[in-house]
Order: structure tokens, then sequence, then C-alpha cells
């Protein structure tokens, strides 16, 4: 991922190290190519604008074109405004609650939702010591529930026993009593997903949520849809109030627009990435890391 973005960046960047001294004009001039690679790299408007103006303000009129290298200064300024419209700082998911303590999670069909359940719960019974029970509240795709109970069983993960016909409601429901009755610490749900975001998909939501009372909301969102994947978070968010995003397929060639514009439009950090199909690939969300690997 980043991949065209970086090589662009780092044109625009070693033609302004090259230089000894930059004007004012020269500082716009890049700042210009740089709104063009971001826009490129399919990163929403808002968010570009902000990060523009931004540089712009810290790097024009003030003492860093007086400065012994200013190129340098203007490329730092630069990487400071990128981690900071990924987020600033590394955000844990968030377990302060009497257990079970529910995670509720949400996202369209395919973006990820089942194997980052999965990913999720082993990062919890590892790094954490948890006590983990996977249920999937999905009665709509057939094999769904199967597919979780199968991913418990890879990773030895605990999950909710599959009663044919209940409800997505009476699902979530079974899964909080059976979490309290057996110590559970943690009890994951993972909702149906839909091709498309509707009113259905929204209402189900809603109910769950509203009998689960989860601490984490964590949407899954596919990195490689690009500006798609922030409609998709600023519709869940608003409908139905997420705590953070997850983005799947941060392994892929995605051209990073999607991690760059999340939380500007959203508001809403991204806590944590997938990396890969297997259920160890699940990594945490460094802005900083992140930023340097896009300034190369
Ligand atoms: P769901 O419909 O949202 O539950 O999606 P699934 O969890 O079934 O995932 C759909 C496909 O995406 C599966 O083939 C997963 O192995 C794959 N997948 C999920 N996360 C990642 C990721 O981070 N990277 C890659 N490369 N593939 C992923």
């Amino acid at each position: 991922m980043f991949d065209g973005l970086t090589g662009r960046l780092g044109d625009i960047f070693d033609r302004l190290r090259k230089r000894g001294a930059l004007s004012e004009d020269d500082v716009n001039a890049a700042l210009r190519e740089v709104r063009i690679a971001l826009l490129e790299a399919d990163v929403a408007l808002p968010a570009v604008k902000a990060f523009v103006t931004g540089v712009k303000e810290k790097a024009v009129g003030t003492e860093v074109l007086r400065g012994i290298n200013p190129g340098q200064m203007v490329i730092k300024i630069v990487h400071d405004h990128l981690v900071e419209l990924l987020g600033s700082q590394v955000e844990d998911l968030n377990l302060e609650a009497v257990p079970p303590v529910p995670i509720l999670m949400l996202g369209l069909q395919g973006s990820g939702k089942t194997t980052t359940s999965a990913k999720i719960a082993v990062r919890l019974k590892n790094r954490d010591k948890k006590k983990v029970l996977l249920a999937s509240l999905d009665t709509r795709r057939p094999a769904a529930q199967e597919q979780l109970r199968i991913l418990g069983q890879q990773t030895g993960v605990a999950s909710l026993p599959i009663i044919a016909g209940q409800q997505p409601v009476e699902i979530a429901r079974r899964a909080m009593e059976v979490g309290r009755l057996e110590g559970f610490d943690v009890v994951i749900l993972d909702t149906a997903g839909r091709l498309a975001i509707d009113e259905e998909l929204m209402a189900e939501v809603v109910a769950i949520r509203d009998a689960t009372k989860p601490v984490e909301s964590l949407l899954v969102v596919d990195a490689m849809t690009g500006q798609d994947a922030v409609t998709v978070a600023t519709n869940f968010n608003e409908k139905v109030g997420i705590t953070g995003i997850v983005m799947t397929r941060i392994d892929g060639d995605a051209r990073g627009g999607a991690a760059l514009s999340m939380r500007h439009v959203t508001g809403k950090p991204i806590k944590l990435m997938g990396m890969g199909e297997k259920t160890d690939a699940l990594e945490p969300f460094h802005p900083d890391r992140i930023a340097g690997r896009i300034l190369g």
C-alpha cells in the first residue's frame, strides 16, 4: 500500500532537499504537487484541504524558510501533519467494563469482518490472556455461523453453540448470558454484513447494540475500497455509532486514501489493521510508523 503516493512524494521532496534556500512560492508550488498526489491516492478532499492548509500555515511565514535547511524542515512539517491526519496516537481496544465485555463487529459483506473477529479473539487470548467467546449473529448467510465456529476451533477460541432458527438479537442475548454464566472476559459479536448499506441492516445492528451495550463497536472496512470505505464509515457512525475502525487488506496494493481520510472525515480512530488472511495477521495502527512508511 501507499507505493504510488510514496513515489510521488519522494520526487517532490528530493527537489526540495536539493535547494539551499526556499521562497514562499517554492513551498506553495511543492504543496500544490502534494495536493495532487494525495488526491490521486484517493484521499478525501476535506482531508486533503485540511492537511495542505495546516502544512502551509506552519511552513510559510515562520522561521522555517530562513532556517539552515528549509527543505528538510518542510518535510518534517509534512511528516508531523501526516501523523496528525492518521490520528496521532495508537488507540488500543477499550475493555474497561464489567466482564463479559461486549465487542460489536460491524461492516459490509466481504470487508473481512468474520476473519477480523477471529483475529481479535486470538490477539486478546494470546496477548492479554483473556477468555474470549466468539458469537456469529449472521443468520442470513447460511455458512456464516459455521465459518466462525471453525475459525474458533482452529485458533482455540470458544464459540457460541449454534441454535438453528434463532434471530440475531436473541443470539446476542444468549451470547452475553453464556459469557456471564461461564466467566468469559470478552464476547465478540460478529453481525451480518450486506452488499451495501440498507435500512434493514442498520435497524438490525441498532437492535443488537441496544440489547448488548457494547463497549467497542468496531467497523471493519476494506482498504481497497478507497473513498467508499469512508462513506460506509460515515454512515455507520451516524446511524449506529462506532468507537473505532479496523482496516483490512493493508497488505494489498490499495492507494491508501481510505487510511488517510478516515480519521479526519469520521473523527474515529483506526485502531487495528489487517495484514493478511491468517488469524495472526492483525496489528495495531501506528500513525507515526505509517507516516514514516508513506514518506519512504
Ligand atoms: P466478511 O464477509 O466481512 O465476514 O469477510 P470475511 O472475514 O469472510 O473475509 C473475506 C475474505 O477476505 C476472506 O477470504 C479473508 O481471508 C480475506 N481477508 C480478511 N482480512 C484480510 C486482510 O487483512 N488481508 C487480506 N489479504 N485478506 C483478508
